[in-house]
C-alpha cells in the first residue's frame, strides 16, 4: 500500500487525507500548526505539511486536530478513555499520559462521564518547556472547561479535580517509548486502518453518553461546543448538492431519490465547508440541538423539492412555482434580453 499521503516522523503520522485543510478548499484549519511549539508544521501553497525532523513527538498537536489526522505510534486517547476504570481516573503526563493536549473537549466529557472521580494533574505545565508562550496550557484548560461545561449541562454534576500526581516522569517514558519502538519493528498497524469519516473521539462520546441517556435532564442544548453542530436548510436551495458533495463526513445527505437532504448532527464536526459551498447561502447554523438525536445518530429531513424538467434545457430542477424554468435558463434568458433590450436602445 502507498504511504504517500502519510508523513511520519519518529512516532508519529500525519494523515494528509484525513486533515480538513489539505482535503478542502474552503477551510482555512490551521490548528495543529498554532500548537505546534517546534514549529513542525508549515504551509506549502497552502496545504499543511509536517517537517519530520523538527516533530519531537510530543503530541500536543494530537487533541486539537477536529478529524484527528495526527496520531502516535505509542499512545491512542480513545483507547485510553475508553478504559478508564469506573472509580478514579488520574489525568497525568508523570503517570501514562504523553501530554494532556493529547485529549479533546469530547475526550474529557466522555472521561467525567465514564468515572466517578477524575483528577487532572496539570501542576506543572506553566513550567513545561512545551507551553512555550502559555498556549498550550490555556488550550489544554479550554478543553478541560469545555467537556466539564457539557456535562454539567446536561445535568451531571461532575467536574474536575486538580491533583498533582507523585511519580518518576522518567520510568513512563522507559515503558513507554520501549514498547513503542518494539512494535514499530512488526508490522504497520496505522497503513492497515480504513480512513474513518467521523472522527473516532466523537464516536466515544456518544458511545459514553447512551447508557445515561435517560438521565439527561436538558435534552435541548445550545450549539456553543466545538463537537454539537446542528444546521437547517431553507427555501432558497436549489438542491444543487454542493453541501452534499462537499461535506467530508457524510452528516449532510441525498433521500428520496435526489429530492430531499437529510442531516445526521451525530456525524457534523461543524467545519462550516457546507455553509462556505452553498451559493444562494440557503444552509444555516442552528443555535440548539437535540442531544439525544445527536447520541443516536437519528437523521432529520431538512428540505423536500419537488422536482420538475426545465422546458428550455430538458433536465430537472427544483420547482417552486411559477414557470417551468430552471434557475440557470432563467438567469440566461434575462442576460439576453439585457442585452437585446440595450443593442435596440444603441
Ligand atoms: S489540525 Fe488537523 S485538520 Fe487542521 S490543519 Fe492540522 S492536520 Fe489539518
Ligand atoms: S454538515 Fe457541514 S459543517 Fe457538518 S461536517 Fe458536513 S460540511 Fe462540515
Amino acid at each position: 500500500m502507498s504511504l504517500e499521503y502519510r508523513q511520519k516522523g519518529d512516532l508519529f503520522e500525519f494523515d494528509m487525507l484525513k486533515c480538513l485543510r489539505n482535503a478542502y478548499f474552503h477551510n482555512d484549519c490551521k490548528e495543529c500548526l498554532d500548537i505546534c511549539p517546534h514549529g513542525a508544521f508549515y504551509f506549502d501553497r497552502n496545504k499543511m505539511r509536517l517537517n519530520p525532523n523538527k516533530c519531537t513527538n510530543c503530541s500536543v498537536c494530537i487533541g486539537v486536530c477536529p478529524t484527528e489526522a495526527l496520531s502516535l505510534d505509542f499512545f491512542d486517547a480513545n483507547d485510553y478513555v475508553e478504559r478508564l476504570s469506573k472509580e478514579d481516573a488520574m489525568l497525568s503526563c508523570k503517570k501514562d499520559i504523553p501530554c494532556l493536549s493529547v485529549f479533546d473537549s469530547a475526550h474529557f466529557a466522555a472521561a467525567l462521564l465514564k468515572t466517578d472521580r477524575v483528577s487532572c494533574d496539570i501542576s506543572h505545565c506553566q513550567e513545561c518547556e512545551l507551553n512555550r508562550d502559555g498556549k498550550v496550557l490555556e488550550s489544554i484548560k479550554k478543553r478541560m472547561e469545555e467537556g466539564e461545561r457539557f456535562v454539567r449541562e446536561l445535568g451531571f454534576e461532575k467536574s474536575f479535580e486538580e491533583r498533582a500526581y507523585k511519580s518518576d516522569r522518567r520510568d513512563f517514558f522507559k515503558t513507554l517509548f520501549g514498547g513503542a519502538k518494539e512494535a514499530l519493528s512488526g508490522e504497520d498497524k496505522t497503513s492497515l486502518q480504513k480512513p474513518n469519516k467521523v472522527p473516532p473521539k466523537l464516536s466515544l462520546l456518544k458511545q459514553t453518553l447512551k447508557p445515561v441517556a435517560k438521565e439527561i435532564k436538558n435534552t435541548l442544548l445550545p450549539t456553543i461546543y466545538s463537537f454539537l453542530s446542528q444546521k437547517s436548510i431553507n427555501d432558497s436551495c436549489d438542491n444543487c448538492g454542493e453541501c452534499i458533495q462537499f461535506c467530508p463526513t457524510e452528516a449532510l445527505f441525498g433521500a428520496k431519490e435526489g429530492t430531499a437532504i437529510w442531516f445526521m448532527a451525530g456525524k457534523c464536526i461543524g467545519c462550516g465547508i457546507c455553509i462556505d459551498v452553498c451559493k444562494p447561502e440557503a444552509i444555516k447554523n442552528e443555535d440548539y440541538i437535540d442531544i439525544v438525536k445527536w447520541i443516536f445518530d437519528r437523521g432529520e429531513e431538512l428540505i423536500e423539492h419537488t422536482m420538475e424538467i426545465c422546458t428550455e434545457c430538458n433536465t430537472p430542477f427544483s420547482y417552486k412555482g411559477g414557470e417551468l424554468i430552471c434557475q440557470r435558463c432563467r438567469e440566461f434568458v434575462e442576460e439576453f434580453s439585457d442585452i437585446f433590450k440595450l443593442a435596440s436602445e444603441e
